[in-house]
């Protein structure tokens, strides 16, 4: 390829100095095949002398029962292989201005005598301790080579040195720390100015970003550690502005691709429902309710996300949208995660239409509102079909599984989707329910509160409507957290509060290795518990083997107080209303996410007695969730210890809180956005740079300009955003593919 001011950044890594075919080959064994790629190879940490201690200050914290990581760069003075009988020990003294230290190798020792020699300066890192003859030392630590002058640089003019992490691809070809530096500060200096800019003046300019080239530049060779966050910012910004705009092209397209339905809004339907059923709606209730009413008449398509803690009252909602689809002559749908839930809907909502004398459109039935349910995994003959089928054209209500979304299933005159538990749907899924008619209003319900920062990015192309009150008559529930051996008194209580007509719920977590074995543990439970201390209590048995008839059976006799405790794995998370049960025993606690627990003890508390969750856990987690070590700082923590503390944060946070978006934001933080939802099934891109918990006020300067660009220039075909269109379809074409089917 004969370079050119285009291309030139796309010219294989061969060319760049001491790179070469061989070495070309191990770079894109590792993704890295042109000059830009490896622009965009960071390093994993930056080193200078604010990251590291001498020896002597190591030795220090220590002594003060210090347990984390730290640094030191120092040179080598001393190597030596020790033998006893077969086995060798490889050892290397290292000496600093302060003193000396050592580091061994039990295993390896040949190869990591040709690794040190003396006069050659490393930075080695790990977790110390102090040997028994009263010496600091590692035992395998990392370690990476610098030269002397890099580490004359560090230590006395504070320069700040890059590192890269080195996989084995490139070991193999000899790059090591020493010339990967080598090849990358080559590139950097020859090539980051030939980069093009991807984010327009205005937002550059308005948020004070560095443009890509000092970025880049600072990123790797950063002049002050200020420079290398400015440089990060950018990246940040940019990953979450292009994330943004996927949100909001995705938006825009619902909104104006597709025409919806304009409902007519019957003036006497509601305020007749309302009458009927036996409490007034709260003020959130109607909030939202006037919100979702705006959208059925507006001829845009709704997309609602319609959130509200355990309990809140969604359902009733849910159903008045419902009824003014149906009042319409449309048919409308709800689909539910679990087939326990979609019955449990099902039969509250032909509960709640009883009274009402409304006559169907659909079937023109008189006095009669139908309601369907449709299940997947019933054994279906094709006779069965036809009957399902049959019965689907004359529902008004569809209330169901994931089947509703199977191919063979056609509704009539579908206007209105609602998906209760969104979380556990994704789009994909999502798209396809909507695709069984032309553009239908949808409403997803979560009851697991979503945390802004996600119902910005995830769920940012929904209106948000959220249900922040609870009806007046209940009772909070209180929560107690207490170790294991508090057991017996534990059930004790229970044992005292059946005498009061209570019920109760004991939670055992799922015994995730195989099937069989949680079938065991909870058989275990269920004996050991029908045996001893709850010995007069008749008890029954819910599992994750049993199938949804089993489990349903065992719930409605837990509801027919057939059973005054019902033991669980997990199961009844989204579970049926049972009044009496007012005791949930959690065991294992610390096994379950916060906003798990949270939903758990939403089961509870439904009635009027005073309800308690009893989170069950170690004696370790029971504590005020203080620091183990009041005057070191987090950062220098041992990874054990910061996970003793987060878990026992989190549980005394259950015990605070009782408001689920707290609990959920809290929940983010500990355990960080990854393990909470997974962008690949909302078809948004991956971060790499920014973190939605920790980069808040940047995400929500990205998505107010994302927002705006897109409104006032949909199809980004201005000459000022060409940029950002050009940027788009060569960096996010497949993300831009998920934008569309939304
Ligand atoms: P969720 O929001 O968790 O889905 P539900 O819709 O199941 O909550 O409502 C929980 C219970 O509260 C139901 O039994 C429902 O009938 C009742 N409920 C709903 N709204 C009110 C209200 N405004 N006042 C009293 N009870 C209500
Ligand atoms: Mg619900």
């Amino acid at each position: 390829m004969i370079p050119t001011k285009e291309n030139i950044l796309e010219q294989s890594v061969q060319y760049l100095k001491s790179v070469g075919p061989k070495r070309a080959e191990a770079f894109k064994k590792i993704g890295i095949e042109t000059i830009r790629d490896i622009l965009f190879f960071f390093p994993s940490k930056h080193l200078d002398r604010t990251t590291t201690v001498n020896s002597s200050k190591a030795y220090g914290y220590l002594m003060n029962g210090y347990e984390g990581e730290l640094t030191i760069i120092a040179k080598v003075a001393d190597k030596e292989i020790r033998r006893f009988g077969k086995r060798e020990i490889m050892k290397v003294q290292f000496k600093d201005t302060s003193g000396y230290f050592e580091c061994t190798w039990f295993q390896g020792a040949k190869y990591f005598y040709s690794v040190f020699n003396e006069g050659d300066f490393f930075a080695v890192s790990g977790k110390p301790q102090i040997s028994k003859y009263g010496n600091l030392q590692f035992i395998h630590p990392d370690f990476d080579r610098i030269s002397e002058d890099e580490s004359q640089n560090l230590l006395n003019t504070g320069k700040i040195i890059p590192f890269y992490r080195i996989p084995k691809e490139l070991r193999e070809k000899n790059i090591g720390d020493f010339s990967l530096r080598k090849i990358i500060s080559y590139a950097v200096e020859n090539y980051a100015d030939h980069l093009e800019e991807t984010l327009i003046p205005a937002l550059i300019e308005g948020y004070n970003l560095l443009n890509i080239k000092d970025a880049v530049k600072n990123y790797h060779y950063p002049e002050t550690r200020e420079k290398l966050l400015t440089a990060l910012k950018r990246f940040k910004f940019e990953e979450l502005f292009y994330l943004e705009i996927l949100v909001a092209i995705r938006k825009s397209n619902y909104r104006t691709k597709l025409p919806g339905h304009s409902f007519k809004v019957n003036s006497k339907l509601i305020p007749d429902f309302l009458k009927t059923i036996p409490f007034n709606l709260t003020k959130a209730q109607l909030k939202v309710l006037s919100e979702i009413k705006k959208d059925m008449e507006s001829t845009y398509p709704m997309n609602r996300l319609l959130q509200g803690d355990v309990g809140s009252g969604k359902t009733i909602v849910a159903l008045i949208a419902m009824l003014i689809a149906v009042d319409n002559g449309f048919q409308a749908a709800l689909m539910a995660p679990t087939e326990i839930l979609a019955d449990q809907h099902a039969k509250n909502i032909v509960k709640l239409l009883k009274p009402l004398n409304h006559t169907s459109k659909i079937s023109g039935n008189k006095n009669l509102i139908k309601v369907s349910l449709l299940l997947g995994g019933q054994s279906k003959s094709a006779k069965e079909k036809l009957r399902i089928s049959n019965e689907l054209q004359e529902a008004d209500i569809v209330v169901g599984t994931h089947a509703l979304f199977e191919e063979n299933v056609k509704f009539k005159n579908l206007g209105l989707v609602i998906v209760d538990e969104q979380h556990r749907f994704g789009v994909a899924q999502r798209a396809r329910l909507q695709s069984k008619a032309e553009t239908p209003d949808v409403i997803v319900m979560s009851a697991t509160p979503i945390p802004r920062t996600l119902s910005m990015t995830v769920y940012g192309d929904l209106d948000v409507s959220t249900i922040d009150e609870m009806p007046k008559n209940r009772k909070a529930v209180k929560t107690l957290l207490r170790d294991e051996s508090r057991l017996p008194a534990i059930y004790k209580f229970i044992l005292e509060k059946h005498n009061d007509g209570y019920q109760s719920f004991i939670i055992y977590p799922l015994v995730e290795e195989s099937d069989k074995l949680e079938l065991k543990a909870a058989e275990t439970y269920f004996n050991e518990l029908k045996e001893t201390y709850l010995n007069k209590l008749s008890i029954g048995l819910v599992h994750g083997k049993m199938n949804w008839k089993e489990k349903e059976e065992a719930m409605q006799l837990f509801l027919a107080k057939k059973f005054d405790v019902l033991i669980a794995t997990t199961v009844i998370e989204v579970g049926i209303d049972i009044p009496d049960a007012n005791i949930i025993l959690i065991n294992d606690a610390h096994r379950f996410g916060l906003s798990q627990l949270h939903q758990l003890r939403g089961r509870i508390g439904r009635g009027n007695k005073q309800a308690y969750c009893i989170l069950v856990t170690k004696k370790d987690f029971v504590n005020e969730g203080k620091l183990p070590f009041k005057d070191l700082d987090v950062n220098y923590m041992s990874p054990s210890q910061i996970e003793r503390y987060k878990t026992s944060i989190r549980l005394q946070s259950m015990v605070k809180n009782k408001d689920g978006f707290k609990i959920a934001d809290l929940d983010l933080k500990l355990r960080g956005p990854g393990n909470i939802f997974s962008t690949k099934q909302s078809g948004f891109p991956d971060l790499k740079y920014a973190d939605i918990v920790n980069d808040i006020s940047l995400l929500i300067e990205a998505k107010s300009s994302a927002f705006k660009l897109i409104e006032n220039d949909p199809h980004l075909n201005s000459e000022q955003n060409k940029i950002i269109r050009q940027n788009l379809l060569k960096n996010y074409s497949n993300n831009l593919s998920y934008a569309r089917i939304a």
